[in-house]
């Protein structure tokens, strides 16, 4: 028997497994994807210090993929830039690497079993102490025991629908938003996040490997056709974003356009008896916040950090469940209520002559000066909440 099973193996499962293996654990981890292979992400994630964790941030720095210390909006038009902070780098690497470093260190361990291209079918409470877990790889149906057993199996999760995991949250249908990974585009120098917004549409832009940039494009109104004709109402839109669309030497005609239509946020029940769910299959967020990655490793650490307790008799399966619920709840609703302040904001475009008035501040420099001069205060008159992000930033 298995001290635990997890189902899927990326950003919330691989991590959970790379946690638990260190600590000895008998893992059995299983994906129905072969690997290496691509997932829908624009990539991008900051917190790499879990990276330490996982002892390959060597290897991950060593790939040749972006470095990116830059942040550059584009209101408009309207440009402003400057050094990211709340994190020292953001990385842009592709999945297919990504997920696959995770992989191979997990892999590393004795005390792993990782079963690819294999499909969870169910789990049901086998006796007091375990879960019987089936699941089918090369058509034939296998089953296996876990004392604990884990669903990390993403946004569709079989496994959160397996135990009627409830939602608990959940918010109105959100924007679509589509990406597609161009070869035509001049790159920046120094390489930034790139964020647009024109005419109530959302476009962020980053260089990823391979000299590619990645687009994504989320509208906010006249959302109706994206799904259905993505790559049309992709190409129409991207003219907006005119400091962009002008660095395009030429569209790339095979470019292959991929995203998600309109859907809700949620957040579900993480836990039952000896159950939990992590990552995207616990919690979905917009990818506009672009965190989906870093909410799902800092899932799967709390929710090692709570088995660990569990299993090592210091506390109940309920009370460390109901913590790691409580931490990873919490974490989840102030990244969805980001995304809907961002979606609320940028919604309204500015009016035409306030539009000048960005303008102007972006043509005097000595605008900008008095603004910095005298920015607490004016921040506090525009909004209590980024009055205290900047209370904080100006403390540390
Ligand atoms: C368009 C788009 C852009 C995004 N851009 C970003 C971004 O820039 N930055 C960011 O941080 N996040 C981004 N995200 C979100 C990010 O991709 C996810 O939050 C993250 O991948 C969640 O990781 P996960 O491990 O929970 O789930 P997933 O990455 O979805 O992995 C789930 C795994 O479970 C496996 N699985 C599913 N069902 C089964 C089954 N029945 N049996 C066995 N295995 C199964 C799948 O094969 C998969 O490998 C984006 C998402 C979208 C849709």
């Amino acid at each position: 028997m298995y001290d635990i099973i997890i189902v899927g193996a990326r950003c919330a499962g691989a991590s959970l497994c790379i946690r638990l293996a260190e600590l000895g654990y008998r893992i059995l981890i299983l994906d129905k994807s072969h690997f290496p292979s691509d997932t829908n992400s624009t990539h991008i994630f900051g917190e790499i210090y879990f990276f330490e964790r996982y002892n390959i941030k060597e290897r991950l720095t060593a790939v040749p993929s972006p470095d990116i210390k830059r942040m550059r909006v584009d209101l408009e038009g309207s440009v402003f830039e400057a050094d990211i902070m709340m994190t020292d780098r953001v990385t842009t690497m592709r999945r297919i690497e990504l997920d696959q470093m995770l992989v191979q260190r997990m892999e590393q361990y004795d005390n792993v079993t990782f079963v690819k291209e294999a499909s969870f079918v169910k789990a049901i409470k086998n006796s007091e102490v375990s879960h019987r877990v089936s699941y089918i790889k090369s058509n034939k149906e296998f089953f296996e025991e876990g004392k604990v057993i884990i669903g990390a199996d993403g946004k569709y999760s079989k496994f959160a629908k397996n135990f009627a995991a409830p939602i608990e949250h959940k918010t109105e249908s959100q924007p679509p938003a589509f990406y597609g990974y161009f070869s035509s585009v001049k790159p920046l120098t120094p390489p930034c996040v790139e964020w647009y917004v024109a005419d109530s549409h959302i476009c962020i832009c980053t260089p990823t490997n391979n000299h590619l940039h990645t687009v994504l494009i989320t509208p906010l109104i006249d959302q109706n056709d994206w799904a259905k004709q993505p790559r049309e109402k992709f190409m129409s839109t991207l003219p907006k974003f005119s400091n962009l669309y002008s660095r395009f030497s030429s569209m790339d005609e095979e470019v292959v356009i991929k995203g998600i239509g309109k859907r809700e946020m949620y957040i579900k029940k993480a836990f039952g008896d000896h159950w939990a769910i992590v990552g995207d299959a616990l919690g979905w967020v917009h990818p506009i916040s672009g965190s989906g990655m870093d909410d799902a490793f800092l899932g799967s650490e709390l929710l090692a950090q709570s088995l660990h307790h569990y299993f090592q008799g210091l506390d109940e399966w309920q009370n460390v469940m109901e913590n790691y619920e409580t931490e990873i709840k919490k974490h989840l609703l102030s990244q969805i209520n980001r995304v809907l302040t961002t979606f609320e904001t940028f919604k309204h475009p500015i009016p035409h002559k306030q539009l000048e008035y960005v303008n102007l501040f972006c043509t005097y420099p000595s605008l900008i000066h008095r603004f910095g001069s005298h920015s607490s205060e004016t921040i506090r008159e525009l909004d209590e909440r980024f009055y205290h992000l900047f209370s904080t930033i100006l403390q540390t």
